[in-house]
């Protein structure tokens, strides 16, 4: 039952009656079909657009009660919204989805079957876009007047299929058959610049000779859950403007092989699959700044709509959310309207400017901060790069020199423009730098890594503002996280404890009294079967493998990198094979390793580990020596539908990073939600989950982030530890041998090299004897199923910390200042 905080019911008062009216109403007048001829995928449409016009509603009202209460407004702007399916959780955030059950199995259809017909809209990587999902799921729900700015991409994330056990990427032409959640508004549509020159005109920067592109937005309704705050989700498309067209322009340009066509349209065509990694493409830089311009000119209108021509309010009506550097031009743009156009001096303008901005940052990895070409920019948005050595000239010699007076080496150390090692090659913009430079507050995810922001990567900028950098930790919705991806779970949660969980997760803590009743553990346990057996039929489906949903279902699911050490992972499932091989007798429980994840197309040494993990699945899946004691499944297209089937089913949860680099992690507060146990280095999030659920119930293994600085110092050799260990050094010899892929012998050099020749940069095999043993202690646990359960059940009853309603109530309190 949902009930808003004055106890009275916020549910649609929609009837399924009400329902199949407007689902035939929309059969026959939107979709031209009779209710004979309609299959799940017209089904799935009309009902979609019943929704719709529910939300529709809601918004107006929504926006109206904005614009008398007169809110801040918080605008968060990504260039990704991993957002998934939409009809599910449009039912259940309107409280509807029992009536539309009903509606359409009166019309003799399953609604299961009409919600399977959905595309997955994967306008993301992964964390860091499905964390953007999350909030706006988490801003509705708490009311905060908000809107997400993005990008409308034509081709989404890859879709991944294997051949030969190798990745193979197709594009992912996600909205082609229809996506009735985006609606056009082409009143709202802008125009953007791009390219030119600055002039001086009477003492003012002119910046023309520029190329047009028009921006038309798209708006998906975000619902919240048990309110009836409808917020807005505005994603940008390029479209070509007549006259303008960048098309004609500069044809002679592109004649230089290594750079793509950039047209008006393909600006919005695809998303960059690359994930914590920056593409440096001069097409990536005009989707960064054509959806971050459409967006403050599109914020400015509604700022002037609502409050008048001054920008005496401003500060108080906005804040601009950049998730990542990704939008970081932001910080430039906001400038160049107020010096060029509104009439501003530059020092008011910082000033503005720092009052409305805060950055995310979401990783330390120096390879995935991103650096542009000064001279890149200063073509593409010359007036930009003019407005961005402003504002370095005024923090270097005010603000640098005020706490380091006269120290050269200093500002070159701060500066926004790094300088070129070797004579002649580029200066590069460091966006970060201009982020944290331009904001009030820049916080990290998690809070080590959010201590790890303020002391290793941003420590002099630390020095200057000590109050500028916090820490919010990530979090998950629990409506799509276990609500409807668990809903027997969801059930049984409501049978034995009062309150309304779905919005105060911490409530869910009244369930550890249950953690030792054994007739609880007995219905928990059976309801992870259930869904590992639902599962075990996808793996059937998509992979052609059986397993035995009794077994230990391990999961690592998210992108593929090293850092996240899905090698790790490999390497440790190659030594229980052979262990098995050895002595067939030995007494483990069966155990399903299942795998989830893409990486990025130019990324060869994950490719590779794709490629292994999938040799390795055959090799082991087919040997009847092993007894199935161990298989392993490599699940291909890894995204948030499938995340959805298989985290429910999560026996053990694989959060493995090298300590330090996985900045929060949301995996594994998902799969631990669920009832899955971790095993985990000390990293991210995993330490405040650790925290949470209490040290006996995570398998902590492995080095922290002091002991990688350690024997870092110490110096770490590789080829010690490969020496040190035979299983270590026979596995590794096994992958680098030809053995898994006879017929291209070197296909697993590349990962082989990574882990010795170049040094084992993630420590890989520094962790592998701790992992091992942590796997270990596992298997021990595992043969005491009330040990196992009991564990289980307070994870799930430690996870209220990790809802994203809590993520965003800290950032409402000590970043936005909403009242
Ligand atoms: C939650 C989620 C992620 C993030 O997973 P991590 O383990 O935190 O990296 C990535 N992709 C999808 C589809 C997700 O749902």
């Amino acid at each position: 039952m949902t009930a808003n905080k004055a106890g009275q019911t916020v549910k649609a008062a929609v009837k399924a009656k009400d329902i199949s009216e407007g689902i035939l109403r929309h059969l026959q007048q939107s979709l031209g079909v009779e209710m004979e001829e309609a299959g799940p995928a017209e089904f799935w449409e009309a009902l979609s657009l019943v929704v719709r016009e529910i939300d529709l509603q809601r918004i107006r009202a929504t926006r109206k009660k904005e614009r008398e209460n007169k809110a801040r407004r918080v605008y968060y702007l990504s260039l990704e919204f991993l957002v998934g399916r939409l009809l599910s959780n449009n039912l259940h955030n309107l409280g509807i989805f029992k009536e539309a059950e009903k509606a359409l199995s009166e019309m003799g259809v399953s609604l299961t079957d009409v919600l399977e017909h959905e595309a997955d809209p994967s306008l993301g990587n992964g964390g860091l876009g499905r964390l953007a999902a999350c909030f706006m799921d988490s801003l509705a729900t708490l009311d905060t007047p908000a809107i997400g700015y993005g990008i409308n991409y034509r081709f989404g994330l890859f879709r991944q299929s294997f051949a030969g056990g190798r990745q193979v990427e197709t594009p992912d032409g996600w909205r082609e058959d229809s996506f009735p959640w985006g609606i056009e508004r082409p009143k709202r549509k802008q125009l953007i610049k791009l390219y030119g020159r600055v002039a001086e005109h009477a003492g003012k920067a002119v910046w023309e000779d520029t190329r047009s592109v028009l921006g038309m937005p798209w708006d998906v309704p975000v619902t919240g859950y048990n309110t009836e705050t409808v917020n807005t989700l505005r994603l940008w498309e390029s479209r070509a403007t007549e006259g303008f067209d960048l098309n004609s322009f500069d044809a002679g340009r592109y004649q230089d092989s290594r750079s793509q066509e950039i047209t008006a349209e393909n600006i919005s065509q695809v998303l960059y699959p690359n994930d914590n990694h920056p593409a440096g493409k001069e097409l990536r830089l005009i989707q960064q700044y054509f959806f971050v311009a459409c967006s403050m000119a599109d914020l400015i209108d509604r700022y002037k709509r609502e409050n008048g021509d001054g920008w005496d309010h401003f500060a108080d009506k906005v804040v601009m959310q950049l998730n990542d550097t990704h939008p970081a031009i932001a910080v430039a743009e906001l400038i160049r309207i107020l010096l060029d156009e509104e009439d501003f001096k530059f020092p008011d303008a910082l000033v503005l400017c720092r009052k409305v901005f805060a950055y995310t940052n979401h990783t330390l990895l120096p390879e995935a901060l991103e650096k542009w070409p000064q001279r890149l920019i200063a073509r593409v948005l010359p007036r930009h790069m003019q407005i961005i050595h402003m504002i370095n000239y005024h923090f270097l010699h005010s603000e640098v020199d005020a706490v380091w007076p006269g120290d050269d080496s200093m500002k070159r150390r701060l500066s926004i423009i790094e300088e070129p090692d070797r004579p002649g090659d580029d200066q590069m913009v460091r966006m970060a730098y201009l982020s944290v430079i331009g904001s009030n507050k820049v916080n990290g995810v998690a809070a080590i890594h959010s201590k790890l922001v303020q002391d290793m990567l941003f420590p002099e900028f630390h020095r200057i503002w000590p109050d500028k950098i916090v820490n919010v930790t990530n979090g998950v919705t629990p409506r799509r996280w276990l609500d409807h991806c668990n809903p027997e779970l969801a059930e049984l949660i409501d049978n034995s404890i009062e309150g309304d969980w779905r919005g105060e997760l911490d409530l869910l803590s009244d369930l550890k009294p249950f953690a030792n009743d054994e007739a609880f553990q007995r219905k928990f346990a059976e309801i992870k079967l259930n869904n590992k057996r639902k599962l075990a039929a996808i793996i059937k489906e998509l992979c052609n493998i059986e397993v035995n949903p009794e077994a230990i279902f391990d999961v690592q699911i998210k992108r593929l990198h090293e850092y996240k050490r899905q090698q790790l992972n490999l390497l440790h499932i190659m030594a229980l094979y052979r262990r098995l091989l050895e002595n067939p007798n030995l007494d483990v429980p069966p155990r399903v390793f299942i795998f989830g994840a893409k990486a990025a197309p130019g990324y060869l040494v994950a490719k590779s580990i794709i490629h292994a993990i999938n040799r390795l699945a055959d090799r082991i899946n087919n040997d009847r020596r092993i007894k199935d004691k161990i298989k392993v499944v490599f699940i291909p297209n890894y995204r948030v539908s499938l995340a959805e089937r298989i985290i429910p089913a999560a026996d053990v949860s694989e959060q493995i990073s090298t300590a330090g680099f996985e900045a929060s992690g949301t995996g594994n507060m998902k799969m631990a939600l669920n009832g899955a146990l971790t095993v985990g280095t000390m990293d991210g999030a995993n330490v405040e989950i650790a925290e949470e659920v209490g040290d006996d119930n995570i398998f902590i293994f492995g080095m922290t982030v002091d002991g990688v600085s350690e024997l870092r110092s110490r110096g770490y050799n590789a080829w010690d530890v490969y020496h040190a260990s035979d299983e270590l050094k026979s596995v590794i010899d096994w992958l680098g041998s030809g053995d898994l892929s006879p017929e291209e012998p070197d296909a697993f050099k590349p990962i082989v090299e990574s882990l010795l020749d170049r040094g084992d940069y993630f420590l890989t095999l520094a962790d592998y004897q701790a992992y091992s043993d942590a796997h270990d202690r596992i298997v021990q646990t595992w043969k005491n199923p009330r040990e196992w359960w009991r564990k289980a059940i307070i994870n799930t009853a430690s996870m209220g910390k990790f809802s994203s309603d809590r993520s965003i109530a800290d950032y409402n309190r000590t970043i936005w200042n909403m009242k």
